[in-house]
């Protein structure tokens, strides 16, 4: 049992301890520069360099124990913090952990639309994120909680449809499911108790502040390049960049730099019209954090 947070001015953060979720977690957290060494048991670590301890918990566990203020931040799904139902307040979507509750039929049956399900069985393991669902679609069907394998319900016989968190959809198809509707899309999120001791507010401010700076910069790239200064103008009609991109005099006098920021999705789209516009040695370059 985790002691409720004391007041020595500590920041608790929890992170989830194993799953998929886990690894990107720890990983953001490190790149945001909250470094820290866990305990051989993986449960606690104290941070080098703030006031923060890290909590390693089961991710199932953290919207609740965010809520109840035994941490002041966490990390987890958006899936789960629907399912446990918890009142806290949502911070920051972590662009990791993306995944969509579907629900799912066998791919032969004549099940089309999600009214086909009155009277029958549904196999999950979010039962009250289920029941939310078909309560506003008005469908009156059976609900069975499964912890884990969900989607074998169908061929075992227990169940005529499943609701279950897919990514890519390959295990659907592998077990001869097809995808009927999505009922939520999920991604991890960084969570604040509602009642957050002032002592430690400032700091956690700082911590979402961080976090978000190395979204910010992942989504983005620094883009260099040379430039006859003649071609200034159609270079800058081409990027799509953040406030105006840097021009710089070489040595040429009728040369120049330019630098910008983009995104990092649209880079192969930008190097073509950059080339064509008279660009010359473009380098791209990973951009470690972006303060707002
Ligand atoms: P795990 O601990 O690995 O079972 O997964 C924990 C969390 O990872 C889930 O509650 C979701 O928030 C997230 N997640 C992301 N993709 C998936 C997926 N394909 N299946 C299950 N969970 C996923």
């Amino acid at each position: 049992m985790i002691a409720r947070s004391s007041n020595d001015g500590r920041l608790r953060l929890a992170v989830p301890n194993k799953g998929r979720l886990c690894q990107p977690a720890s990983d953001l957290l490190e790149e945001a520069g909250v470094s820290f060494e866990a305990d051989e048991r993986r449960l606690f670590a104290s941070c080098r360099n703030y006031p923060i301890d890290l909590l390693f918990v089961r991710a199932e566990d953290i919207g609740e124990y965010t809520q109840d203020g035994v941490v002041d931040l966490g990390i987890t799904g958006s899936n789960l913090l629907e399912e446990r139902g918890v009142a806290v307040d949502r911070w920051l979507p972590l662009e990791f952990g993306h995944c969509a509750l579907q629900l799912a039929v066998p791919a032969g049956g004549g099940t089309e639309r999600v009214s086909d399900l009155r009277g029958r069985v549904i196999a999950t393991s979010h039962p009250r994120t289920t029941a939310a669902y078909l309560r506003r679609e008005q469908v009156d069907a059976q609900i069975i909680e499964v912890r884990g394998a969900v989607e074998v319900a169908p061929l075992l016989g227990v169940a005529d449809a499943i609701v279950d968190l897919v990514s890519t959809g390959t295990t659907l198809a592998t077990n001869g499911l097809r995808p009927l509707e999505t009922i939520l899309e999920s991604q991890a999120e960084l969570i604040a108790t509602p009642a957050l001791p002032p002592a430690r507010r400032e700091l956690a401010q700082t911590v979402r502040l961080m976090l978000a700076s190395v979204l910010a910069a992942r989504q983005r790239k620094y883009l260099m390049m040379n430039a006859p200064a003649t071609a200034v103008e159609q270079i800058r009609q081409v990027l799509p960049g953040l406030g105006s991109p840097s021009v710089m005099q070489l040595a040429d006098p009728a040369m120049v730099a330019i630098h910008a920021v983009v995104d990092s999705q649209r880079i192969w789209d930008l190097l073509g019209p950059l080339r064509d516009a008279g660009a010359s040695s473009i380098l791209v370059v990973p951009i470690e954090k972006m303060i707002p």
